[in-house]
């Protein structure tokens, strides 16, 4: 087999894999947006534009810099997803302004079961990421053995099963994997489990908690509803959230599913088309629960909600004894929106915290998987740091963009 890597072998977001057999069977593996300002569509010949060459294309996760360009893909080459992915990101698509669905016919994969493209076998395995029911996929043809990992942790809540699945995998002629946090930190990351304690104590220091996170981060959700049920409060979602939730399995803390839990409709959504209020609005207004606000509670809030808080809580009285706790990548917190956020709120009295633990492997995940797979050759992607990686793990290739390696 040959690999190549076609975008992602500097940067972070947007990576793009090319894996060939022997006998000319090409997939490729995420076609997402970069996660630079400027968003210019790559345009790839035989994959958007032109006669198809490429067998398949298989997405890894909901992020967008791994789904979001799928719409731009020849329309004859099967698109293979998950499920879940596919509708959390066809849902954020008809909450957000700029993103687009997936307008095109897709193929459904399931965890543990191969695909056979011609001549190369890809079987599809749950990892532990920051998205709900991310995926890493195992490549085998021409006698040879790939993992592609995606974007991957293991101090999330389906860590210890994705140590399990790599045993099973077992050893690997290549690997090629993400070193997000090369460059960023060297210590060891908390897991999910370590933050809901942390979350269990802020909220039994005050009455009212809202929460800045990714809605489509349900391990999240879930450590901050746990917390909450520990402090007996409220659990409020907004209505992206609300929705997602209710959309997933049955255990995802939802209105529609949990007696605590309620939804806050905002007014922006009763200012959307007439479509989006039917789909979205209409089914979920009987799960508003009666006043939530007079009662302690813990709210998942987003800056599109300012305003809102504001005439609602803060002129209402109602952030009595308040905090915001910030729950995503530090980085974020230089966006002129949330940056605006979070000091308005801290304008009404609301105590700023961070409480955030990565979506992305440690060193002690990397190391670990390196432990486990003995990989005869690794690559790096989804870095900025690829350099970093021969000083640490074993039988690195430090490929660039577009250049060919023989597995
Ligand atoms: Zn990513
Ligand atoms: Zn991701």
């Amino acid at each position: 087999m040959k690999v190549k890597i076609l975008k992602g072998t500097n940067q972070i977001g947007g990576c793009i894999t090319e894996i060939t057999s022997d006998k000319g069977t090409k997939i490729i593996i995420d076609f997402g947006e970069d996660l630079i300002e400027e968003k210019v569509p790559i345009e790839i010949e035989g994959l958007t534009k032109g006669n198809s060459i490429y067998d398949a294309v298989f997405i890894t996760h909901s992020h967008g810099d791994h789904i979001g360009l799928v719409s731009f893909i020849n329309e004859d080459i099967p698109v293979f997803i998950e499920k879940e992915t596919k509708k959390i990101y066809n849902l954020s698509s008809d909450f957000m302004t700029d993103a687009k669905p997936i307008k095109r016919l897709t193929k459904e994969i399931t965890f543990g079961k191969s695909v056979m493209i011609d001549d190369l076998k890809i079987t599809p395995y749950i990892v532990d990421h920051s998205a709900y029911n991310s995926c890493m996929y195992v490549i085998e043809g021409d006698g040879k053995k790939i993992l592609h990992t995606g974007d991957y942790r293991n101090h999330g809540r389906k860590g210890d099963n994705f140590l399990k699945t790599l045993k099973k995998i077992g050893p690997v002629d290549l690997l090629i994997t993400e070193g997000t946090t090369f460059g960023r930190s060297n210590e060891k990351f908390k897991r999910e489990e370590e933050l809901q304690k942390e979350a269990c104590s802020i909220f039994e220091m005050f009455h009212q908690v809202l929460i800045l996170q990714s809605s489509t981060n349900i391990d999240r959700l879930v450590t901050f509803y746990k917390a909450n049920n520990h402090t007996k409060k409220y659990f409020i979602e907004d209505l992206f959230t609300a929705t997602i939730a209710s959309q997933l399995s049955k255990t995802i803390p939802s209105p529609v599913t949990h007696q605590n839990v309620s939804v806050w409709i905002t007014n922006k959504y009763y200012k959307k088309p007439q479509p989006f209020k039917e789909t979205y609005i209409k089914p979920m207004e009987q799960y508003k629960k009666n006043k939530p606000f007079h009662h302690d509670f813990c709210m998942i809030v987003k800056p599109s909600m300012l305003k809102d808080l504001k005439e609602k809580l803060y002129d209402g009285g109602l952030l009595t004894n308040a905090c915001l706790i910030y729950s995503m990548w530090d980085g974020y917190l230089k966006e002129e929106s949330i940056k605006n956020f979070k000091e308005e709120l801290e304008h009404m009295g609301v105590t700023f915290l961070k409480l955030h633990t990565s979506g992305h492997a440690d060193m002690e995940a990397m190391k670990q998987v390196e432990e486990i797979l003995k990989p005869k050759k690794t690559i790096f992607i989804h870095t900025e740091h690829k350099g970093m990686a021969s000083e640490l793990f074993k039988n690195v290739i430090e490929l660039e963009d577009l250049e060919e390696l023989s597995v």
